[in-house]
């Protein structure tokens, strides 16, 4: 077994206050204008005199990885620290990076099956595929072996067979699953996946008759939490320790800046050129199966479908291709997303992902997963993060943690979009009232089929149900358009606190009920009643919306929820919340890019896949 690779343990911990060589010096520049994709090289890396290993190891022509553009700025302050380490390390610049692979597990209960998974994960353009033998019901190592690793294979094979004390199904003794992992190995598996716990008696087992063209991953997985940076770092060190061609660490995250510390560790290994898949599992570290090509991660896993994941939370293949351009994502590739919680569900990563792309932005649009809004910020602080968009719960809490806030959105109170300037200051804004308003007010002026440059809110009575963030943004809104705002409110303390602001009257849910003033009303429902998936509910009864001219419904999930239907046939003119959806993501790309917004490609798609 060859021991060529450094080791982070090697490293000269005492030059932590080191002068930054050029690559680190990014961590502090401005990040100037986004820049458009670089197209992918169109000669292959021996072409350009770049030597690529792990692409000529072991796959066919077509699989091999096209090479990487080299440095790449930091993007944490934790980061910062371990890069400082690096500092008497040649520039990134000069090392060539392999782009991050895709693999593919296979995770069948019978060899044919997962064959067969193996080929639908080459047509999805998978680089490898990982062989779960644990998974396999009845495995017998010399039956199916040889056919599962038969030649020609559409991929490259990575062949794992995770016991139980590593998470795995396989419950036997170790000596059987090494000679079936040796049997791989000789059968021609690109990779195969052993345990660290185990690694140094399969390589006394192994007996130095390991494959030159085999690659040794020695993994550990940690299902309970992320080390701090040190552990991390010595958990690297004694894998590589272990002779490993190829390191694995998955962990588990507890809260999303646990990731960072995965990141440090992709990072500081690119620099030193150790080959490492560095994941950290469960929602809270999904970001790190989508980034880890801008940290020089060697490969991340997609599942072949949805319920087919070999790890918590792990994306499927189609979405790290399809949704997060995965395949364009480099060192210097900008990242953005929403933060939110829940944020699982929100469709905006597919919305902002393919508008960026429209446009040829090197960018990637991730969901945050985040508990606590300040520490998120402070922890992801470099250019690189370059925007957010916000939601609950922490719209509010968003006014406090940015440096700056547009005015209209102080008053609101809340904010939904981030932006990071080039000199670090974080510039909050509240899209959500433009979207809601301008939704509004394009929707009375298509019954009118006027041209007058006079808001149609003005003068009229305009009556928001709800309180919170959306609430306040209507409200505040249809003021500024010289609306007179009533708010009705289930909680009416809130209801009289935002009336108060605002100038209006308040009411209760009760009250709003047989509430007719007069006729021509305005109605914004800003709270989640009706909401996907309990569509039969509605804010107001069909007997109290006839008092309504125009109707608007910030739930878009359905599209057409039970109050605007009721709204519709008493012949109100109605607004879908999906219109103030569309348009406070437009008003989002814009803050984020300094470019208009690409309104049809994005009413297209959010049609099309929400
Ligand atoms: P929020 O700050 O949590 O406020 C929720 C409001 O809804 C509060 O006033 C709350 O009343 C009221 N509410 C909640 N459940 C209720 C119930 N069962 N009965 C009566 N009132 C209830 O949330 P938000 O950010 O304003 O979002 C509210 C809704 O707007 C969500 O459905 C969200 O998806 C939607 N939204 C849509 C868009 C869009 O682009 N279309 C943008 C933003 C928000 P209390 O004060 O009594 O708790």
């Amino acid at each position: 077994m060859k021991r060529k690779k450094k080791r982070l343990a090697d490293l000269p911990c005492s030059n932590a206050g080191a002068p930054r060589q050029s690559h680190q010096v990014q961590l502090h520049q401005p990040p100037g204008p986004l820049k458009k994709q670089e197209l992918p090289p169109a000669a292959s890396s021996k072409e350009r005199g770049i030597h690529h290993p792990r692409a000529e190891a072991h796959a066919p022509p077509s699989h091999q990885p096209p090479p990487r553009r080299a440095a790449h700025p930091l993007t944490t302050t934790a980061m910062a620290a371990v890069m400082s380490v690096s500092a008497v390390v040649p520039p990134a610049a000069a090392v060539a990076r392999a782009r991050t692979l895709l693999c593919v597990p296979a995770t069948a209960r019978a060899p044919r099956e997962m064959a067969a998974e193996v080929a639908a994960a080459a047509a999805l353009g998978a680089d490898l595929a990982e062989l779960r033998l644990d998974r396999l019901a009845g495995f017998a190592p010399r039956r199916d072996l040889p056919a599962l690793l038969a030649k020609p294979r559409t991929l490259p094979a990575l062949v794992t067979y995770r016991p139980k004390w590593e998470g795995g199904e396989y419950e036997g003794d170790d000596e059987p699953r090494f000679e079936a992992l040796q049997l791989a190995m000789e059968l021609g598996a690109e990779y195969v996946d052993i345990e660290l716990k185990v690694a140094d008696k399969f390589i006394k087992f192994m007996s130095g008759k390991k494959p030159e063209n085999c690659k040794l991953i020695v993994s550990s997985h940690n299902y309970d939490n992320t080390p701090s940076a040190e552990e991390l770092a010595s958990l690297l060190a004694q894998i590589q320790a272990t002779g490993a061609d190829i390191v694995k660490i998955a962990t588990t995250a507890t809260e999303i800046v646990d990731v960072s510390r995965m990141f440090q560790i992709l990072v500081h290994c690119q620099e030193k050129q150790v080959p490492i898949i560095g994941l950290v599992m469960n929602d809270r570290g999904f970001i790190s199966r989508v980034l880890c090509p801008k940290f020089g991660g060697y490969l991340t896993f997609g599942s072949l479908e949805k319920g087919k994941e070999s790890a918590p939370s792990q994306p499927t293949a189609a979405d790290l291709i399809n949704v997060y351009n995965i395949r364009q994502i480099g060192p210097d590739t900008k990242v953005f997303g929403i933060i939110g919680n829940p944020v699982g569900h929100s469709k905006s990563p597919i919305l902002h992902n393919e508008a960026f792309r429209s446009v040829g932005l090197n960018a990637v649009y991730v969901p945050f997963l985040v508990d606590d809004l300040a520490k998120f910020l402070s922890t992801y602080s470099s250019p690189d993060f370059a925007g957010f968009s916000c939601t609950i719960p922490h719209k509010e809490a968003a006014v406090r943690c940015c440096d700056e806030v547009d005015p209209i959105a102080r008053d609101i109170g809340a904010v939904n979009t981030i932006i990071r300037k080039p000199d670090g200051k974080l510039v909050g804004y509240n899209t959500d009232y433009v979207g809601a308003i301008s939704a509004i007010e394009d929707g009375i002026r298509a019954t009118q089929q006027t041209h007058s440059t006079v808001s149609p809110l003005a003068g009229r009575l305009f009556v928001v149900i709800g309180a919170g963030g959306a609430g306040k943004a209507l409200a505040y809104g249809a003021k500024e358009k010289g609306a007179r705002v009533v708010i009705a409110n289930r909680t009416f303390a809130r209801a009289q606190e935002l009336g108060n602001l605002i100038g209006g009257p308040a009411l209760t849910l009760t009250e709003l009920e047989n509430y007719h003033p007069e006729e021509g009303m305005i109605l914004a429902n800003t709270t989640a009643i009706g909401m996907h998936p309990n569509v039969n509910e509605t804010p107001l009864s069909k007997q109290a919306l006839k008092s309504y001219a125009v109707v608007f419904d910030a739930v878009y999930t359905p599209k057409e929820t039970r109050l605007l239907r009721e709204a519709a046939e008493c012949g109100a003119t109605v607004v879908s919340g999906l219109e103030m959806f569309i348009r406070q993501a437009m008003g989002q790309f814009e803050h984020f890019t300094g470019m208009p917004a690409p309104d049809s490609l994005m009413r297209d798609i959010v049609l099309r896949k929400t």
